[in-house]
Parts: C-alpha cells; structure tokens; sequence
C-alpha cells in the first residue's frame, strides 16, 4: 500500500520511533499522545480495519495483542494499567485506515472514559 502513512513508517520511509518490531508486528510511539505512555501497535500486512480482517488473520490477531502485553510491560505501565482502543471507521475518529492498536497509559491517576 503505497500511499498508506503507516505502511511508509514500518518500511522506513518515513520516520518512526518504534518500541517493538518482528516479522508480524511493530509498534511506534503516537506523534501525538493522548495519555503519558501512546504506542501504535500493528500488523505489518495492510489490514484497512477491524472489518476487514479474515479468518486467515485470526493467528495474526492473537499476535498482535501478545504483542501489547509485551510492550505494556516492556514500557513499564503493565501493573498500574493501561487503554487498548482500536478505532474503526469514519465515526469512530479513524484516521489512518491501517489497523492499530492504541496503548495508552502511565497515568498518575485512575481515569475513566477521558481517551
Ligand atoms: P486513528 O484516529 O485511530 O486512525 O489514529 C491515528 C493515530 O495516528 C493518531 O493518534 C495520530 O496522532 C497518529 N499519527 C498520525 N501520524 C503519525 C505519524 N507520522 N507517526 C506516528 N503517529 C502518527
Ligand atoms: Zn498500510
């Protein structure tokens, strides 16, 4: 997918700092956090969105959240916990239409619905 912003980051052709990469999934920090600790967590193959995927990507998506387990703890804010949101669609504020997962964290505090 050529014109697609995050297939260019995980290429490396544009500029990302990833926290977390394998040959299924990377992870880069939001240029634009929303919470203390905003990580991008990804499929490396182009998947428009959460409807989009495919009994075939049922392995992949048990990756992907085994790759946020990973980072949360990596990035220390497993223990005092973390947001997965997944935006899917026009309406729901998405964006870019490659899936990713947001992991959002390092609070000081308990919130609720503020992300
Ligand atoms: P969504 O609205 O769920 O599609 O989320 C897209 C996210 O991508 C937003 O939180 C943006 O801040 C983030 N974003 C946009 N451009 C970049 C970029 N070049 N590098 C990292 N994150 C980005
Ligand atoms: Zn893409």
């Amino acid at each position: 997918m050529q014109d697609c912003l995050f297939c260019q980051i995980i290429k490396g052709k544009l500029p990302g700092k990833f926290v977390y990469r394998d040959t299924k999934i990377v992870a880069f920090y939001d240029i634009n956090p929303k919470a203390p600790v905003h990580v991008l967590v990804l499929p490396v193959k182009h998947i428009k969105s959460l409807q989009d995927i495919k009994g075939e990507d049922g392995e992949l998506m048990g990756r992907l959240l085994l790759a946020v387990n990973k980072i949360a703890k990596k990035l220390g804010i497993a223990q005092d916990g973390y947001k997965v949101i997944v935006n899917n669609g026009q309406a729901s504020g998405q964006l870019v239409f490659h899936l990713h997962v947001h992991l959002l964290g390092g609070w000081k505090q308990s919130v609720h619905w503020e992300v």
